[in-house]
């Protein structure tokens, strides 16, 4: 259900509308938008009239939400969100016509490492990091990432060169330290359906980017993002990153399409990562483009300065000079679509 007050409806009114909602023992998520407030409702299992909600001063309507999401969904809010990321070197925004840029290693291998693709990220004028310091790897045998010394090394980063960082969370416990060190919270596509984590990203006040699923339908990627919001945090960033197809080309399939789907169905902003969609590097930049001339919200981009040697991820990784291009041309296909890349 979903309660859409009056324009001209006063605070004091949604405030009373949510104190109602709560009184029934549910929660009220109010949504401003530019011409009027919707407060989305959850926790109801369908036994509640609620009814009585549409008669109270400053309603409009009550409207019954058929979709199974709700608070990510259109009818909640018809305008798009922009997440904005304050990073020290100024914001990046996400959404309603600004495409954010990401690039930064697969993971965390060391200081010199990280600062190296650092300063080649922030020459280029990209104000976010992005680095793992936990790493959900097929193999147990494979890199894990440096944990909290990898956090450590990020929040050097940050300091040094003004980047806002984005890395990924596995768990609970490593939820609350990448807390106290991220702008974003990054949920990777294996978890996509940990759904206890989703519920602890939710009470975080980061925002999130959640990736898809390696076979999630769109609306488990939209439920998936949904657990985030009903927890109460409404600064989600999703991130399509290729699915599993039968294609034998390709270390995954590059889903663009589910872009444009999204936004129809979503007030969220999406971003698409092609370096795991395309899983080698000659692949990026063409993605790249495609992503952005498809209406992509953002871009994340894997990058490294000695790909060969890299612990993870090294052939999908693209090389400095590549990214320096890549940022360049994502900045003309933008205003060729009346967009801006920041
Ligand atoms: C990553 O971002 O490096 C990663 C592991 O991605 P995904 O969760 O999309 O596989
Ligand atoms: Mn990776």
């Amino acid at each position: 259900m979903l309660v859409v007050m009056q324009s001209n409806a006063s605070e004091e009114q949604v405030r009373e509308v949510c104190k109602r909602i709560e009184q029934l023992g549910l929660r009220a998520h109010p949504i401003p938008g530019s011409l009027r407030t919707a407060i989305g409702i959850t926790g109801n299992n369908g036994a509640l009239d609620l009814g009585v909600l549409a008669s109270l001063p400053g309603v409009a309507e009550c409207i019954p939400v058929s979709k199974p999401y709700k608070l990510v969904s259109r009818d909640a809010k018809a305008e798009d969100t922009i997440v904005r990321i304050s990073a020290p070197a100024g914001e990046v925004a996400f959404g309603g016509g600004m495409i954010g840029l990401v690039g930064g290693p697969c993971a965390i291998e060391s200081r010199d490492q990280a600062f190296r693709i650092a300063n080649v990220v922030a020459k280029t004028g990209t104000r976010l990091f992005r680095g793992g310091a936990y790493k959900p790897r097929t193999s147990p045998y494979s890199f894990q990432g440096l944990g909290e010394d990898g956090l450590k090394i990020l929040s050097a980063v940050r300091e040094q060169f003004g980047l806002g960082i984005v890395t990924e969370a596995v768990d609970h416990d490593s939820l609350d330290l990448v807390e106290r060190h991220a702008d974003v919270i990054q949920i990777g596509a294996r978890n996509m359906q940990n759904f206890s984590l989703l519920k602890r990203a939710g009470r975080s006040k980061k925002p999130v980017l959640l990736k898809r699923g390696i076979s999630a339908t769109l609306d488990e990627f939209l439920m998936a993002a949904e657990y985030i919001l009903s927890e109460g945090n409404y600064q989600v960033i999703l991130c399509e990153r290729g699915v599993r197809t039968f294609s034998d080309y390709s270390r995954n399939t590059l889903d663009i399409s589910i872009v444009p789907a999204v936004q129809r169905r979503s007030h969220l902003p999406i971003v698409v990562d092609p370096s795991h969609a395309a899983g080698v590097r000659h692949k990026v930049l063409a993605l790249s483009r495609a992503a952005i001339a498809v209406g992509a919200d953002g871009l994340l981009i894997e990058v490294h300065h000695d790909p060969e040697r890299a612990l993870s991820d090294g052939m999908q990784s693209i090389l400095p000079d590549e990214f320096q291009k890549l940022t360049e041309e994502a900045k003309q296909i933008a205003e060729v679509i009346h967009k801006k890349t920041n």
